[in-house]
């Protein structure tokens, strides 16, 4: 904790800008209780972390708000705080809110009367948790905005490229009308990370664009990064068939049922070869991460489907797609329904008639690029 009472009844925020010789001083003259539990709680000035409070003995309070607070943690929620005050914010550090027993890091009011709890998360957070916490605070109309710690220090470089994140990363992912993005922070570089226009490949796997932003060039409401322009996502388009082209030569060494791959099968009966692949077979949409597997194989499965129920390619009724998601092995949701109903949409605009058909690349990107920044599928 950086915020205790004095036993002047005093709130007391320890700062980065006040030396150490004068907090120990401090120390000496006073003593400080929790806020919550009010209990006696000992002000820590060692080497290892920056000063803070911490409660004498493992209790309650422990448990339910601290969860064994690092020294990135206290770092990071010291220097936010600093940030919201240069930018002369109305806020707290670490109040508890008793309405609804939650303590956010930082509350943040601004002049529209807006409230915002800002959460650094450098621990693992339950989803339920994140959930149940996140839906606190909207009940009582405060803001929730959930910033992870920097995941892996090789993203410092800016620009595009491939990253890996897990499950506990994604469910901090924002979403505005034109893009999925990622705001990080990493309190030892103080700056933050953002990992921008998220193009989902496979699995764990996305293309981004990662941009850093130092400390003090922050501004509130935080940054918004910029929509991919034409030029990046041809970059994107070309890191994607990268990765589609080493997916493929995997796929063909280690087949999964033999003769019962739906993939392989669907590219026998529909005369194709991994090398002759159409480039609008594995293209990149969004509603792609609620699929199974890598687009290229749903994507072939569908060309197969069409053919066998003899349909005019692109020309499918919902219940055919429900039909197309059931034989694929794939879940029936409104996410899987609406991309296929997407790539259906595109082989139209494609104006594609035959799986032989050819596609020029600059075309194929125009449609897809206008589908990539088109909000959809309420991913
Ligand atoms: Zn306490």
């Amino acid at each position: 904790m950086l915020v205790a009472i004095t036993d002047q009844n005093e709130r007391f925020v320890i700062c980065s800008s006040t030396p150490k010789a004068i907090y120990k001083k401090i120390r000496e003259e006073r003593t400080f209780f929790c806020p919550q539990c009010k209990q006696p709680v000992q002000f820590k000035i060692g080497s290892v972390k920056i000063p803070h409070f911490s409660h004498l003995s493992n209790n309650d309070c422990d448990l339910r708000f601290s969860e064994g607070e690092s020294e990135a943690h206290l770092l990071g929620k010291q220097q936010l705080y600093e940030l919201f005050q240069s930018l002369q914010l109305n806020v707290e550090l670490e109040s508890y809110l008793p309405f609804i027993k939650q303590r956010p890091d930082l509350l943040v009011k601004t002049s529209k009367d807006n409230t915002f709890a800002i959460e650094f998360q450098c621990s693992t957070i339950s989803k339920e948790k994140y959930l149940y916490r996140s839906k606190g605070y909207l009940d009582n109309n405060i803001i929730p905005i959930w910033i992870p710690y920097t995941p892996e220090v090789k993203y410092f470089e800016s620009g595009i490229t491939k990253i890996s994140l897990n499950e506990q990363l994604r469910q901090f992912i924002q979403t505005t009308k034109t893009q999925l993005f990622l705001i990080t922070y990493h309190p030892y570089k103080k700056q933050f990370v953002y990992f921008s226009n998220l193009l989902h490949v496979k699995d764990n796997r996305y293309i981004t664009r990662v941009q850093t932003l130092d400390l003090n060039q922050q501004l509130f409401p935080f940054y918004l990064p910029k929509k991919l322009t034409k030029l990046e996502f041809k970059q994107y388009f070309k890191t994607y068939v990268d990765t589609k082209k080493q997916f493929l030569k995997y796929r063909l060494h280690f087949s999964r049922k033999g003769v019962n791959d739906l993939f392989l099968r669907s590219l026998y009966e529909l005369r194709l070869t991994l090398s002759s692949l159409p480039n609008f077979i594995g293209v990149p949409l969004r509603g792609n991460e609620s699929m199974k597997g890598f687009a290229v194989e749903w994507q072939a499965a569908l060309f197969y489907f069409m053919q066998l129920s003899g349909s005019v390619y692109g020309s499918i009724e919902k219940q055919d797609i429900l039909h197309f998601l059931k034989w694929a092995g794939i879940d029936q949701s409104d996410r899987t329904i609406a991309t296929v109903h997407e790539y259906c949409n595109l082989i139209k605009k494609l104006s594609i008639h035959h799986v032989q058909d050819s596609v020029d690349d600059g075309q194929l990107i125009d449609v897809l690029y206008d589908q990539f920044l088109a909000l959809n599928n309420g991913n």
